[in-house]
């Protein structure tokens, strides 16, 4: 065995979720190709462009609405290889395209050599600066690309899944007139199989039954840490769950874990964590707390936290919702490549845009499939 392929088969060895009978399958595959496309020599480079993506439909949160979502995407050039990864950006979160260029103005990988290790550069990325998560993801995400594409394997093939088993994806549904909510739900009638409806206020029922006069799909409901009163909110779950709905999530404002608990303790349908739940250190706490939790690249700094996210979670017994904000087929078909085997999906983000500039994974009968193509399966338009 050459000391290159060697080193290779370490290195692949390395990657969290990687099993032999992978890793010794990928070195049968190399054994006719040239060890030394990986090239010891290479540098890594980063560049990025800030992007405006424009929306179908204005977007509507409380009393602010907006037409376009900036994100600001990243490419990662090694030997000849490129790896695509985005930070979208939706201005309620902190992050904005100009402090997403300053975090990635501080990235210097002239350190590493070798792109196969990531965990090394992804812990040197994530300490150059506190949170920024959607910038660090933005690295995260090229990094995946680049490494799947010297591989030659999309990443849900290196980590074991199948591409199929997957939860379909919701549709979302904002707060709106009753019109403007029927007309929404007809208009995407035939492609999706759930929807998933925000609430959070006094007009709740209305939401639900305007939507339940057009459609008999089942509903996830996110309330957007809008509910106040555990036994209202109780109430409104019982309501909920004989009007066809299956999940809900956030009920009430993320920091009140002692009354979250009581409730899910007493509710008939699952409750999942999104505001609640950022990173991997938040995990173990949500345990007893919540029913699941709603993982999402953009607040966990990318792929490789969400998978450690979605396994542990898993391993102490909570269910898995693989989540999204606007954005180009790039970050989705990322977070689709971690979507087998998870409980919920939410990845229409792209759906919702009318400029990608990416080709990847696809909306078929309901659920987001990801392509064969490697690393997180895309291609530029
Ligand atoms: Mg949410």
């Amino acid at each position: 065995m050459s000391q290159n392929r060697r080193d290779f088969l370490k290195n692949l060895a390395a990657i969290g979720g990687l099993s032999m009978v992978n890793v010794s399958l990928l070195a049968k595959n190399f054994e006719n190709k040239k060890m030394n496309s990986i090239s010891r020599n290479s540098k890594m480079k980063l560049s990025w462009m800030p992007y405006d993506l424009q929306l179908k439909h204005t977007f509507t949160i409380s009393n602010f609405s907006r037409t376009i979502t900036p994100v600001v995407l990243t490419q990662l050039e090694y030997d000849g290889l490129t790896g695509y990864g985005e930070a979208s950006l939706p201005p309620y979160l902190g992050e904005s395209q100009a402090s997403v260029i300053a975090f990635l103005e501080k990235v210097d990988l002239s350190g590493f050599n070798d792109p196969m290790n990531m965990e090394e550069i992804l812990t040197y990325v994530d300490t150059i600066a506190e949170n920024n998560t959607a910038a660090k993801a933005s690295v995260d995400i090229a990094l995946h690309d680049l490494v799947g594409k010297i591989i030659g394997k999309p990443w849900y093939q290196l980590w074991g899944l199948n591409k199929n088993d997957v939860p379909p994806t919701t549709f979302t549904i904002g707060i709106d007139t009753d019109d403007v909510v029927k007309q929404k739900v007809q208009e995407v009638k035939g492609q999706f199989k759930i929807l998933k409806v925000k609430l959070g206020g006094r007009e709740d029922k209305r939401m639900i039954e305007a939507i339940r006069a057009v459609t008999d799909l089942p509903l996830t409901v996110d309330a957007n840490q809008g509910w106040k009163d555990r036994l209202q909110a109780l109430d409104m779950i019982y309501w909920l769950k004989d009007k066809g709905v299956v999940m809900v999530e956030q009920p009430f404002p993320k920091y009140k874990l002692d009354e979250i608990a009581r409730l899910t303790e007493e509710s008939p349908l699952p409750v999942f964590a999104d505001e609640s739940v950022q990173r991997l250190h938040d995990v173990e706490r949500m345990k007893g707390v919540f029913s699941g939790i709603n993982i999402k690249l953009m607040k966990c700094t990318g792929m490789r936290e969400a998978w450690k996210m979605k396994n542990l979670a898993q391993a102490l017994g909570m269910k898995v919702m693989i989540g999204c904000m606007t954005e180009t087929s790039c970050a989705i078909s990322a977070a689709v490549q971690l979507s087998p085997g998870m409980d919920f999906a939410d990845l229409d983000g792209a759906l919702l845009i009318q400029n990608d500039p990416f080709d990847g994974a696809k909306l078929i009968d309901g659920k987001m499939i990801s392509s064969d193509l490697p690393g997180i399966g895309i291609k530029k338009r």
